[in-house]
Formats: structure tokens, C-alpha cells, sequence
């Protein structure tokens, strides 16, 4: 037997933040790692846990690796704590503060790091935005690799930081927005002041935000390997900029499709399950089956946003007068002021529009009624739209979103941006012009996009290589 046969296998630790948009592609991450026999030990906040046992398959369809644990730890949050809107900023002090107490208790009670122990701990799979994971891997002399569960486009944009800084582009407030950024090597021709992150919009470059996003995000060189949930054929030529920094940098997205051909690959039987933090409404694919083909437009803010009820009632009215069918996702926790007016409004659309609060995304995109998104442009969400070939209208929320929608209408060309903005005549324009006036034009775009990332993740295809040398290195970390 070669010494290489008698290794263990690799034991991963993952620990994302805990929230929806992070625990989706770092458990797509655990599962990809499970397929290719590797233990997986996953970091979960507690009450996340009981909302996945609760509201998902999650935990059953895990139950078939027996190398596979979720470990659920406290987030230091009380449970009635929103976790959205500007509260969702709380979270990462708190899961500092409290969670990481937990989690080094965790590792040394249970002997994660003798190296006597059944399975110890090979490397820390942390997300990106958690530089304490880093602290305790370099403590321990655990290998460390960042999972950025965000586009690679925002993060070049905070690594640039001192360059902005230096060229004195921000602060920008005062100036007009619309003026190109210049100091972004690889973003000069496309990327406006307004499609910065929003974290730029201040007046005091030394605002904490800010400060703290550009100092976590240039820690990324601190790990000995990073993963982007991205491909070569979405941002090969900004990942080549980072990739100047740190040369170990795997894309090997989108994850959720990586996964999903994978597991029809190895014939697994377990299907790729959606990790819900809020019990799931089915009853919208009934609906949608009743649909015609591409007629429905599909509207959801992703799991932190938190709308202004006249905000919302601007985009119903832009809908309802769109004339276009609407599958509309609202979230009980999303609406701040009054939510009985829109409630009532939809009251009165029930032939044309269906109001759920969470819908099986994926799936929903997936569906043949569906023809457009009206999204936050979340990372995730802009993925799961350019995977499934469904064309977007981009209202950014926050954070990285107001990137993400200018790569949508600019870079890859297969929707529009109307960031800035909250106007019924504004957004009925924009739902007209995507699901009619120039329908076939978008479609046809966003179905040469689905192709090629569907290409990166299948064998042979940047993102499925990737994976592959992914794993070959982790393997190559045990001792
Ligand atoms: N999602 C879902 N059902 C919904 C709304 C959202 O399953 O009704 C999922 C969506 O598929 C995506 C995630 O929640 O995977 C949202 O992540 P994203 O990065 O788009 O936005 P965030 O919630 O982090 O703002």
C-alpha cells in the first residue's frame, strides 16, 4: 500500500456566516467536499440550525455522509432579533463576540486539533468576511482557505481601495455619480461612481464600514488559498487582477450548478436540496404550472432586505401597470411601516399577481412560465438568474449589489439596471421593456449566458477543473 492510500481523508472545517446567502453556497461547498469522500465538520449559529431543521431537507439529505456533522453554536443574537436590514450589520460583531468564545471551547473539547484525534482538523474553509476564523487557523497553524461567497467584481473594487483613495476618486458625494471610476484596473470603461459598492457612499473615507470591508477584503492574502464562487466566463479577467495578489485563487462556480452536475455525473442519488431558513411555499408552482411559457416575471429581495412600504408600493403599482403576470416574494420580516397596505393592494390582484413569503428560488427560475427577474442582485440570486437563463431588472439593495447589477446591464448585458430609483412609471417601463418590447433580444442573451456557465461547471469546463485541483490540494494538506 502507498503511504498516499493509507491517509486519512481530508477533514474540512466550513464555518460561514450564518445567513441565507452564505449558508447556500458553502453547504453547496460541504456537498461537493462529501461527494468526494471528505468529512466535513459545518459551523452553524443555533438558531439558523433549528430554522434549517425546521424548514428544509437540509439536515436528512446530509444524514446519507456519515463523514458529514453540522455543529450548531450560539450567535450571541436573541431569537427575536431581525438579522435584516441595517440589524444584519450586528450580526458579525456579535458572532465575534460570542460565537467564536464557542467555537475555540468546541475545538479544543472535542480534540479537533490533536492530531491523536479520529478525524482531525485538515484546513478551516472560513468565509471571507469572518477575519477571526483567519486569527485562530494562524494560532493553530491550521491551513486556512477564504470561501468570498461575493462577486469577484466587488471584491477588486474594495481591494482598490488605497488606489481610489490615492487618486483621490473618493469620496464622490457632491460629484455627480454618473463619472467612470478610473483608478479600477480592469472595470475603467463600465464602472460609474453609483455602481461602487455602497459602503463608498460616504463622506468620510475613514468610515468604519468602509474602512472595515477594504481591510477584510485585502486580508484575503493572508490564506493560503481562496474560493470564488465565480467562472472564468462571468470574471476571468477581474479574478487575473486578484489573482496578482494571491495566485491561489479557485473559481469554481456557480456552485449550485457545479453541484447539480456533479451529482448527475456520479448518478448520486441525492438531489441538490435548497437550505430555507423560512418554511418554503410550494403553492407557487402550482400557480406558476398554470402560467403561459416565459409570461411571469418573478420579484424577490433576497433574506436581509428590509423595504419601506411606500418603496414597495411604488414597484406594485409599476407592476400591476406593466399589464405582465407577477410571482412576488415578500418576506413577513420585510416591510417596515405600514405592511397592511400592501397586503391589501395584492388583495386585489389576484388574477395577475401571487404573493408568497419565500418561494424555492431555484426552482422558480427553473420554471418554463417564468421569463424575467425583478431582483435585489444579491450574488447568489444574480447566479441562480444567469444559471437558469432568466434575464433581470436590477434594483440594488445594498452592499455589493449596486456592482453586481452593473455587470448584469453592462458586462454581460442580459438585463437593466434601474439602481437609484423608486418610481412606478420607472418600473413599469422596465418590466415592459424586458418581458415584451425587447424580450427576445434578452433572452436570447441570458440563454448564450446560461450556456456558458452551464460549459464552466460540466467535465472539462474552468469551473469543474477547478473544483477538481480544489480538492486535489486539500487531499495534498493532510499530514
Ligand atoms: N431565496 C430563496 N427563496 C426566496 C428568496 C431567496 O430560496 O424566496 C434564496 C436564493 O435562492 C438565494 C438566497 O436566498 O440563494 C439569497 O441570496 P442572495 O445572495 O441573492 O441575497 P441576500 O439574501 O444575501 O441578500
Amino acid at each position: 500500500m502507498s503511504s498516499n492510500e493509507e491517509k486519512l481523508p481530508p477533514h474540512v472545517l466550513i464555518f460561514p456566516l450564518p445567513a441565507q446567502g452564505h449558508i447556500n453556497p458553502m453547504l453547496n461547498l460541504a456537498h461537493l467536499f462529501c461527494l468526494s469522500q471528505f468529512h466535513v465538520t459545518f459551523i452553524v449559529s443555533e438558531f439558523s440550525h433549528r430554522r434549517l431543521l425546521k424548514n428544509s431537507a437540509v439536515p436528512t439529505a446530509f444524514a446519507r455522509y456519515p463523514g458529514f456533522q453540522f455543529r450548531a453554536l450560539p450567535d450571541g443574537l436573541p431569537d427575536d432579533h431581525p438579522r435584516a436590514g441595517e440589524k444584519f450589520f450586528e450580526m458579525i460583531p456579535s458572532v465575534t463576540n460570542v460565537m467564536v468564545p464557542s467555537f475555540k471551547k468546541m475545538m479544543i473539547q472535542e480534540e479537533f486539533l490533536a492530531s491523536g484525534h479520529r478525524r482531525p482538523v485538515t484546513c478551516i474553509v472560513s468565509d471571507g468576511s469572518l477575519s477571526f476564523v483567519g486569527d485562530f487557523a494562524e494560532e493553530n497553524g491550521l491551513p486556512l482557505v477564504y470561501f468570498r461567497t461575493a462577486a469577484a467584481g466587488y471584491l477588486w473594487t474594495l481591494f482598490c481601495y488605497p488606489q481610489l483613495l490615492q487618486a483621490q476618486e473618493i469620496p464622490f458625494i457632491g460629484k455627480s455619480m454618473d463619472g467612470l471610476v478610473k483608478s479600477i484596473p480592469g472595470m475603467e470603461g463600465f464602472l460609474r461612481q453609483r455602481d461602487l459598492p455602497i459602503f463608498y457612499r460616504v463622506d468620510d473615507v475613514n468610515e468604519p464600514i468602509l474602512k472595515n470591508k477594504a481591510d477584510v477584503t485585502s486580508e484575503i492574502v493572508r490564506a493560503q488559498a481562496a474560493i470564488f464562487n465565480t467562472c472564468e466566463d462571468l470574471e476571468g479577467p477581474i479574478v487575473s487582477q486578484i489573482q496578482k495578489h494571491m495566485s491561489r485563487i479557485y473559481s469554481i462556480g456557480p456552485i449550485h450548478e457545479q453541484l447539480k452536475s456533479r451529482l448527475v455525473e456520479e448518478k448520486a442519488e441525492a438531489s441538490i436540496v435548497p437550505a430555507s431558513l423560512w418554511p418554503v411555499d410550494r403553492g407557487c408552482i402550482d400557480w406558476l404550472n398554470l402560467q403561459p411559457r416565459k409570461s411571469v416575471i418573478y420579484v424577490s429581495f433576497g433574506s436581509v432586505a428590509v423595504l419601506s412600504s411606500e418603496k414597495l408600493v411604488e414597484i406594485w403599482h409599476g407592476l400591476v401597470n406593466s399589464s405582465q403576470r407577477f410571482l412576488w416574494v415578500m418576506r413577513p420580516d420585510s416591510i417596515s411601516g405600514n405592511d397592511r397596505i400592501l397586503h391589501e393592494l395584492m388583495e386585489g390582484t389576484k388574477e395577475k399577481g401571487l404573493l408568497v413569503e419565500w418561494a424555492p428560488q431555484e426552482e422558480v427560475l427553473n420554471h418554463p412560465a417564468v421569463g424575467g427577474f425583478l431582483t435585489h442582485s444579491g450574488w447568489n440570486s444574480t447566479l441562480e438568474s444567469i444559471a437558469a437563463g432568466v434575464p433581470m431588472i436590477c434594483w440594488p439593495y445594498s452592499g455589493d449589489q449596486t456592482t453586481n447589477s452593473r455587470f448584469v446591464s453592462e458586462v454581460w448585458k442580459m438585463g437593466l439596471d434601474i439602481k437609484d430609483t423608486c418610481d412606478r412609471l420607472i418600473v413599469e417601463k422596465a418590466v415592459r421593456e424586458l418581458m415584451v418590447v425587447r424580450k427576445d433580444e434578452f433572452l436570447e442573451r441570458a440563454d448564450e449566458m446560461a450556456k456558458l456557465v452551464k460549459k464552466a461547471v460540466s467535465k472539462g469546463g474552468s469551473s469543474y477543473r477547478n473544483i477538481d485541483d480544489l480538492t486535489e490540494y486539500i487531499k495534498s494538506l493532510v499530514i
